[in-house]
């Protein structure tokens, strides 16, 4: 536990809200960070909500930084710590995957871009204001490593080789049963024209460095082992049991998430 009398005790102090982007319907894109963040100073951003129908990533980073707040997380915190909760929030309040244009931003990043996606990628690399918000900032800010959240995969999956110590960090935080819903993928089908494919293997910085970029993917039913394959059904599965019970799923997934994220947050990537 933090020791009030050596760190800040008023949240305010070090938690700052600043809008990085605006979306298709002039909803605000917000950034919460511990420090403010400046150009190849570090720090990790923290991303839910690309999807906007996928509400738990969204709670989860907004439970994390309350913790972050309230146990006055100083020791995570040397390095900015930054966190979109809700990236899509047109999306969010359509209750729905993509943007209010009809794209899925995840697969409008310019990297490995192909307009014949399965989900629909826009009409070219871009195209969508919340994709340029989080590229420009991306850029801009050169984070250190990005953590974005999704669902219902059940996996901790990193791009690019940079981003593979990062997810093993995050994977060795946890316990043998809080590891249960997930599993560690270390290579596989990069998805075209991502967040991970864009950062993991296109995205270079001024000084030649890439972000260490992981894909949390949350798990379709935190109460059981992640099957391999997983089953068809396994999104109306989650789908489900969030309408039944958000405040159970959130229960069970939180603690196991809280801890990748603070190992994220800890990890020290130019050590690698
Ligand atoms: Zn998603």
């Amino acid at each position: 536990m933090a020791d009030l009398s050596t760190s800040n005790t008023s949240p305010n102090r070090w938690l700052f809200t600043r809008q990085i982007g605006t979306s298709r319907e002039n909803r605000p894109i917000l950034l919460h960070e511990t420090a403010p963040f400046k150009a190849a100073s570090g720090g990790t951003l923290l991303i839910g909500g690309v999807h906007g129908d996928e509400r738990a990533t969204i709670h989860l980073l907004l439970s994390f930084q309350d913790r972050l707040l309230r146990e006055n997380r100083v020791d995570l915190a040397t390095l900015p710590i930054g966190i979109i909760p809700l990236a899509n929030p047109d999306g969010f309040v359509k209750k729905s995957r993509v943007n209010a244009a009809g794209v899925d931003l995840n697969r409008n990043f310019d990297a490995g871009w192909s307009p014949k996606g399965e989900e629909p990628p826009g009409p070219e690399p871009w195209s969508e204001p919340e994709t340029r918000a989080l590229r420009d900032f991306i850029e801009y800010q050169r984070p250190h490593k990005i953590i974005a959240l999704h669902w219902a995969l059940g996996e901790v999956d990193p791009d690019g080789a940079q981003s593979l110590p990062l997810a093993r960090a995050m994977w060795d935080a946890l316990s043998p049963s809080d590891r249960a819903p997930y599993r560690l993928r270390e290579g596989g089908n990069p998805c075209p024209g991502s967040l991970g494919q864009w950062c993991g293997k296109a995205l270079h910085y001024p000084d030649g460095t890439a972000p260490a970029i992981v894909t949390l993917e949350l798990p379709f039913d935190p109460a059981i082992p992640r099957p391999d394959p997983l089953p068809a059904n396994h999104l109306e599965h989650l789908e489900r049991h969030w309408q039944n019970d958000a405040q159970a799923y959130l229960a069970a997934t939180q603690r196991a998430v809280h801890k990748m994220l603070a190992a994220a947050c800890r990890f020290n990537a130019s050590k690698g």
